[in-house]
């Protein structure tokens, strides 16, 4: 049993106004679902896919302004590049210096045009064109035209202290193979590699422990087809040692988390059902939705969630 691609990444943002601006305004990715973090409700889980919410697409936040920045060093994923089509990073480059985002340089990595970039709470991005095939709806009310918009997550970039570890755990346990090494980084896919199906290690030997703050990846969610294959894979995660936890409903999906040897927090989340599990597709993201079992304390949880309107484009700094 493996993974079959990345499901979504769950990042921490600072003031969830300013996140919504930037993931649905200026990346013009959809607001698919507005909920609230499962075990803090006083936080809002902020969820940003393609119009249908595909697994793959997904990038998910945790507002938690009053935290402190966040720590980048070994056992935490450093960086999530965006599959963006080929082409079109020159009209990226040109709308994130509109708006003042802060840009690194143009690369090439494993053969790809990338641009590295930062949000406004520091995560670290990157747009990576990408012609590999996979499962997307654009988003027809976008600010950003349907031929340029983000297909989905392309990869993940985590930096580990001891590389062989990882790699031994990924490539037994989860069904990875190395694919690439280039410039210190070695990349891995699964299910037949390409975008959305690809992990990328780097090793830091010494490097400083990593923490958790805005500007951080929380985890990272591989794709389990079925409940089933997710808890025969379970299952070989804890004979590996990890001890992974129960299978928690999440509603939309279902879901089991781990550290993998680097430290890194790895979830297995099932295809299933999906976002349209409890929104119309025509109007996901529009409604607070909570678990049945906050219902009863709808309105304290809404009075005490700072409110957020349409999104606006920032002004260029
Ligand atoms: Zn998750």
């Amino acid at each position: 049993m493996t993974v079959h691609g990345i499901h979504h990444v769950t990042a921490i943002s600072g003031d969830a106004q300013e996140n919504l601006d930037f993931y649905a305004g200026v990346l013009g990715m959809r607001l698919v679902k507005k909920s609230i973090n499962q075990d803090d409700p006083s936080t809002y889980h902020l969820f940003y896919a393609d119009a249908e919410g595909h697994p793959g697409s997904d990038l998910t936040f945790f507002p938690w302004a009053h935290l402190a920045p966040s720590r980048k060093g070994v056992g935490l994923t450093t960086e999530v590049p965006l599959a963006v089509p080929v082409g079109s990073l020159e009209y990226w480059q040109e709308r994130l210096m509109r708006y003042g985002t802060f840009l690194g340089a143009l690369e090439n990595r494993f053969g790809e045009r990338s641009l590295t970039l930062s949000d406004p709470h520091g995560l670290e991005l990157a747009l990576v064109e990408s012609d590999d095939a996979r499962a997307f709806t654009p988003w027809e009310q976008s600010p950003v035209p349907v031929d340029k918009q983000i297909r989905g997550i392309h990869s993940v970039r985590l930096w580990e202290r001891d590389l062989a570890k990882t790699t031994e755990f990924v490539t037994t346990i989860m069904g990875f193979s190395h694919i690439a090494s280039e410039n210190g980084w070695h990349r891995f896919g699964v299910a037949g590699a390409g975008s959305g199906k690809l992990l990328e290690l780097r090793e830091v030997p010494g490097g400083q422990r990593g923490q958790w703050g805005t500007g951080s990846v929380h985890h990272v969610a591989w794709r389990m087809p079925d409940e089933a294959s997710e808890l025969a894979l379970r299952q070989q995660v804890e004979e590996a040692g990890r001890r992974p936890s129960p299978l928690i409903d999440r509603f939309w999906f279902k879901s089991v988390y781990f550290m993998e040897p680097g430290g890194v927090l790895f979830e297995l989340a099932t295809d299933g059902p999906g976002f349209t599990v409890d929104e119309d597709v025509a109007h996901l993201g529009e409604q607070l939705i909570l678990p049945p079992w906050y219902e009863p304390q709808r309105p304290q949880i809404e009075a005490a969630l700072p409110p957020l309107t349409a999104p606006q484009l920032p002004e260029k700094a």
